[in-house]
């Protein structure tokens, strides 16, 4: 019943983009399974949920939102696909994202444009799109999301959901379609934070299929979920602090009031302006060399979409101006442009020295202090309209980079919601040291 209830509010939705391909026979089948080996003791049991179709999933069509994989069926599943299969979860669709999660607005989507649910004038952000659209829609409880700037933590602001990115390897990515594969994280989109929790419980795993996935040494994240430690010390960045727009400024030091008179430490640390302002270009400058290299497969010849030419280079090059949208075809000009031996040392070699810098300044605030607050954005979502501006200028404008931080450290970094203007959301992000992912979902409990 709960099966066929989300495939008919999903074929009722008002936008209906967010679905790049709905798996009726898959999902009720797995239902029925479910209904004969029901376990009560199980909370992921029969729960339906979205893949963010970057997901890999074995006889589902997977195309990442891009049409070069628009006949794409793998025939295996995403490791984390398949431990919530384990679980008898049920993956009810794969959902839309900018273009090989490239992009922040869910207007790049080969498939269609989403807008946010809250106000349909405003984006809604991506580049998990359809996964943070569905969760806000109360279509689903949880969504699978790909991180490798801010894409799982920012849409989450933006629609007033939890959106967490859990350490570096605390989630296998295997079958998860690359876009850095130095800075790709999977996650997790849900209503609240105990969620979040009872899925690392199910899918916190070494994989041997993901060389850079560990075992955790926590459990029982959500059987703790509220045994912070009384004397965990909070943090926040001076630099951005500042920069903030004054209602919100007063909003975050209303909440620091707050934790100080719950007894908890509240330190105002300092971070190089300069280092802040490198953030975008970095970003840059390793993410678009990284997506070149990994999706060289990408060629017309192996898999995907092809079209014919004489040889190898003609066939490429047919293929991949036919079916590769804009801002992939402009990341990948730049990352090859980047590769090209005389401008190693230049960009891509110098930005992974920046990229050190940075993270060791941050892992030196994560030292001393337990948990970092950062604005995952300092405003709500914004209009559909300035879409194509901010696309291209979010890259020099360090406030709305800071979470990419998260992505060049490896931290686990988790995004609630805060706070409202005009009656749209503005989440808060929360930050701790590696490995330390229950803190981060305690102090995020806490704070719910
Ligand atoms: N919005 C960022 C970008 O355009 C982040 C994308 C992501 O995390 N996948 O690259």
């Amino acid at each position: 019943e709960l099966t066929r209830s989300v495939i008919e509010q999903i074929q009722k939705d008002d936008q209906p983009n967010f679905m790049i391909t709905l798996p009726t026979e898959q999902m009720l089948e797995q239902a029925r399974y479910v209904d004969e080996h029901f376990d009560p003791k199980n909370w992921l049991c029969g729960i339906p949920y979205f893949a963010k179709d970057n997901f890999s999933t074995k006889g589902i069509r997977t195309t990442a939102g891009s049409k070069i994989l628009a006949n794409f069926i793998p025939n295996y599943d995403s490791t984390i696909v398949e431990l919530l299969n384990q679980n008898q979860s049920i993956m009810a669709g794969k959902v839309a994202l900018d273009e090989l999660g490239m992009g922040g607005t869910g207007l790049h989507c080969a498939y269609g444009e989403i807008a946010n649910p809250y106000n349909k004038n405003h984006q809604v952000g991506g580049s998990s799109s359809g996964s943070v659209y569905g969760v806000a829609k109360g279509l689903v409880p949880f969504a699978l999301g790909s991180d490798t700037g801010d894409s799982i933590r920012k849409p989450a602001s933006f629609n007033g959901v939890v959106g967490f990115k859990p350490t570096y390897g605390a989630l296998s990515r295997y079958g998860v379609i690359p876009y850095a594969p130095s800075l790709d994280h999977a996650g997790f989109f849900t209503r609240n934070v105990e969620d979040a929790a009872i899925l690392a419980d199910a899918t916190f795993k070494k994989d041997d299929k993901d060389f850079t996935s560990f075992q955790t040494k926590d459990e029982n994240f959500y059987k703790d979920i509220h045994d912070l430690n009384p004397k965990t010390k909070f943090a926040y960045i001076r630099e951005v602090h500042e920069h903030l727009p004054e209602k919100l400024r007063l909003e975050y030091e209303a909440l620091y009031a707050k934790l100080i008179a719950r007894g908890y430490e509240v330190n105002g640390v300092n971070f190089d302006l300069a280092l802040l302002n490198t953030i975008g270009p970095v970003y840059m400058m390793i993410s678009y060399p990284e997506a070149i290299s990994s999706h060289a497969n990408l060629s017309g010849m192996g898999f995907g979409m092809r079209e014919d030419g004489k040889n190898y280079t003609e066939i490429m090059i047919k293929s991949r101006s036919k079916y590769l949208g804009e801002i992939v075809k402009r990341r990948f000009v730049i990352g090859s442009l980047n590769l090209k031996q005389q401008n190693q040392d230049l960009y891509f070699l110098k930005a992974k020295r920046v990229r050190r810098l940075i993270a060791n300044a941050l892992n030196e605030i994560l030292k001393n202090d337990d948990i970092l607050i950062l604005p995952p954005s300092f405003e709500p979502a914004p209009l559909i309209e300035s879409a194509l501006e901010a696309d291209e200028q979010s890259e020099t404008d360090f406030l709305h980079d800071v979470l990419v931080m998260g992505n060049f450290a490896g931290i686990p970094s988790i995004t609630i919601p805060f706070t409202k203007e005009n009656g749209m959301p503005i989440g808060i992000n929360l930050n701790a040291a590696v490995y330390e992912d229950k803190k981060v979902l305690q102090a995020a409990k806490l704070l719910e």
